[in-house]
């Protein structure tokens, strides 16, 4: 919903502020799929807002999905699509959440990086995704949130964060920081400003290669922001914030070599708060080729001769290109 469009449609009515905190509350609620829904409001009221106003910014076009993992795509209100996805598992109802349409980065083994960058979404645009998700999982609703759906998040940063501060407020979705993740391509002055915020946001960092050249010939971001640009900015994330931060690996045959696993460790262990996610890599049209299983596991031996902790993520929703680096839309 446009928020700002709600306030001056209420002010042309002459409404008291009250009524602006009562649809507010309702909308956040997640509990009403249009204003008619809203019966604690006038008629007349209900009529008016139907007229001038969409409950949601988004609106779906297509569902595809399992017991554990789907994926919606979402129209704007310029025909704009994007993609969004909803989890349940470890206890914990997610979703993954777009905050562009499309991406500026184009990292090979990724389906939105083909798009090209088409713009950015607005707050309400990303909240909404969220929204979208507890109205259809009602009364179950999100308790976690993660930015690793289309497009780079601190691209989009002060959306982003306009989204992250109603999502996290007591009045707005009430999900505790620490259940919201950043997933970064690795945009290294940015990781210094959010830092710099101090607060118990999860940061991941797609890192998938700790040998400059090897990361550069399929993240070209990598040119821009150098590994060690990049390490610099991690070390000053966690002296800064105390708090872990997470390096997400796709394991490729291009990076899975004895060579590839000694300069990952070299980096992990560099700093007693960095953390290592290991995932397969889910393929997309013309993008990379995924390890083998043999090489998967000579890679994952070096990792265990060293003392290096690691987690091997599972992947979700393959089956219908829901899973990281596979969401693209055309419009
Ligand atoms: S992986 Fe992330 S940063 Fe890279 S192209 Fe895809 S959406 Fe953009």
């Amino acid at each position: 919903m446009d928020l700002i469009k709600l306030k001056e449609t209420l002010d042309s009515l002459n409404l008291p502020t009250f009524r602006y905190r009562q649809i507010i509350k309702n909308y956040y609620s997640g509990r009403y799929l249009n204003f008619d829904q809203m019966t604690d409001l006038s008629l007349d009221l209900r009529q008016k807002l139907s007229e001038s106003l969409n409950l949601l910014s988004v609106s779906e076009k297509n569902i595809v999905g399992d017991d554990s993992t789907q994926k919606v795509l979402l129209e704007l209100s310029d025909g704009q699509k994007i993609e969004s996805v909803f989890m349940d598992y470890d206890d914990w109802l997610t979703a993954c959440v777009s905050s562009q349409v499309g991406c500026s980065l184009g990292c090979h083994f990724c389906a939105t990086g083909k798009m090209g960058f088409k713009r950015n979404l607005t707050p309400e645009e990303i909240v909404d995704q969220i929204l979208y998700w507890n109205q259809k999982i009602y009364p179950k609703y999100i308790g976690r949130v993660v930015f690793m759906g289309m497009g780079e998040p601190f691209l989009n940063w002060d959306n982003v964060l306009t989204a992250i501060n109603i999502i996290n407020s007591k009045d707005g979705l009430n999900i505790g920081a620490r259940k919201i993740s950043i997933s970064t391509a690795g945009v290294a002055d940015k990781i210094i400003e959010f830092a710099d915020l101090d607060t118990q946001i999860n940061l991941a960092v797609s890192l998938h290669s700790a040998d400059q050249k090897i990361r550069e010939s399929f993240m070209p971001i990598a040119k821009k922001y150098s590994l060690s640009q990049l390490k610099n900015s991690c070390n000053y994330y966690v002296g800064k914030t105390n708090r872990q931060l997470f390096f997400e690996y796709a394991l490729m045959d291009i990076n899975t070599n004895q060579n590839d696993a000694k300069l990952l460790i070299d980096f992990i262990n560099s700093n007693r708060l960095f953390f290592l996610n290991l995932i397969p890599l889910n393929t997309v049209e013309g993008g990379m080729t995924p390890a083998s299983p043999s090489q998967q596991k000579a890679f994952i031996n070096y990792l265990d001769q060293s003392r290096i902790e690691y987690s091997l993520r599972r992947s979700f929703g393959q089956n219908f290109a829901a899973a990281c680096g596979q969401l693209i839309t055309s419009k």
